[in-house]
């Protein structure tokens, strides 16, 4: 898309919101198109109307293993990120029945708060202190874990401020955990899950080279389209059914295929991949030029998160004396879309638990900013984006002396 058509598409809007959902991929939306229109066959019936769903489904299973490395037999098509993050939770609740649950302290609601209701099903649940940066150490993992502990989820990426975990290195050390297990013939294994909803389609993620258990992604956060998502389960873990019904999925989860989102997703993660060292490029720079501008325009303000292992298009930006409440509604009148946060705790009063996690105080928090941008972002937008909040920061902190 050229920038002119994307600003026409996007109603003249600055999109930097690109976390909390991305626009549906050209590729994705006429991939789907015969799926919503004439192939509305139910991919289970035998008639040619069926098969022709089915077939576009175990493409789109086809293309989404090979993007992730993996066998297609071990990607499950679910609702979303939150089902798939549920699911990978009760897998290995029903393997064990009971026992110690490990998650990262930054870990995305869908992770957060099912572990947190499988307390009072009597699982013990612990979390992973993260460092200033919002990384997990690895040892600090190895040194959490108890013999009894079933599972361990560290997300591959951050949704709020961008950091990236580990996740090579937190796979080793559940590998010799096991392995551990294994010469002592203990039955139950560790798993090991990752929320990688923010990293697949953007940044290079391969489940199967790494170890990973379990992986869950979501399409509208890499340009297919909402409502659909997949559980990577690697083979030779237990598989339960979350959804129980059909034998869709292998009988493990029922419900009739949302096909053209699937579809839909399998485009668009295989336009992502083909595209991946462009748009990390692009997003790298327009971000960089992002931070460097907000450094010189907005006094005071710091960037969170590391700045080495961080998604490409990721910006998170505390900025001392501007509440982001007011700082978003004047970026809307302005016609930025931004968020403070992540979009699934928008609307709540409470500061970030990330961002507490990583040690910032609480007015620190309600001072944070998280702009995401993709490549489909021009060297102006950025521009604009600067300019505005430099404004809007400097009036702010204008009226807060004013009132003092
Ligand atoms: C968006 C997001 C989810 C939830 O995905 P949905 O498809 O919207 O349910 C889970 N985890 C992370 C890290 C996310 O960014």
């Amino acid at each position: 898309m050229t920038a002119a058509a994307w600003q026409s598409y996007n109603q003249g809007m600055i999109y930097l919101d690109n976390g909390a959902t991305t626009p549906l991929s050209e590729q994705a939306r006429s991939a789907m198109k015969p799926y919503l229109e004439d192939l509305y066959g139910n991919a289970m019936a035998v008639y040619r109307l069926g098969a022709q769903s089915r077939q576009a489904v175990e493409e789109a299973r086809g293309k989404i293993a090979a993007v992730l490395g993996t066998k297609p037999e071990e990607v499950y098509f679910t609702s979303g990120g939150t089902e798939s993050d549920n699911w990978a939770v009760e897998i290995a609740a029903a393997e064990a029945g009971g026992g110690h649950i490990l998650l990262s302290a930054v870990e995305h609601p869908a992770v957060y708060n099912k572990c947190m209701a499988m307390k009072a099903r009597g699982f013990t649940v612990e979390l992973l202190p993260v460092d200033q940066e919002g990384q997990v150490s690895p040892e600090a993992a190895a040194a959490a874990i108890r013999p009894d502990t079933i599972l361990l989820s560290v997300m591959t990426a951050n949704n709020e401020v961008g950091t990236i975990q580990p996740i090579s290195a937190i796979a080793a050390v559940a590998a010799r955990e096991n392995e551990k297990r294994r010469q002592a013939g203990t039955a139950q294994r560790l798993l090991l899950h990752t929320d990688a909803v923010q990293a697949v389609g953007h940044i290079p993620c391969t489940a199967a080279s790494l170890g990973i258990d379990m992986l869950s992604a979501s399409a509208h956060k890499f340009g297919g389209p909402k409502g659909a998502g997949f559980l990577y389960i690697r083979k030779g873990v237990p598989v339960h059914p979350l959804l129980i019904g059909g034998a869709q999925e292998r009988s493990m989860r029922g419900g009739t295929h949302n096909v053209p989102g699937i579809v839909g997703m399998g485009a668009a993660l295989a336009e992502a991949a083909a595209q991946m060292d462009a748009h990390m490029a692009r997003e790298k720079a327009l971000r960089d030029r992002l931070i460097d501008g907000l450094r010189a325009a907005v006094p005071g303000c710091r960037i969170n998160g590391s700045l080495q292992d961080r998604l490409p298009g990721c910006c998170h930006v505390t900025m001392p004396g501007v509440p982001a409440e007011s700082a978003l509604f004047r970026l809307d009148r302005a016609g930025i879309c931004a968020s403070a946060g992540s979009a699934c705790e928008a609307g709540a009063v409470r500061p970030s638990r990330t961002l507490l996690a990583m040690g910032q105080s609480e007015e620190e928090a309600r001072c944070s900013l998280r702009l995401t941008l993709s490549y489909r972002n021009t060297e102006d937008e950025i521009e604009e984006t600067v300019r505005t909040l430099a404004e809007i920061a400097a009036s702010i902190r204008a009226l807060q002396q004013e009132g003092k």
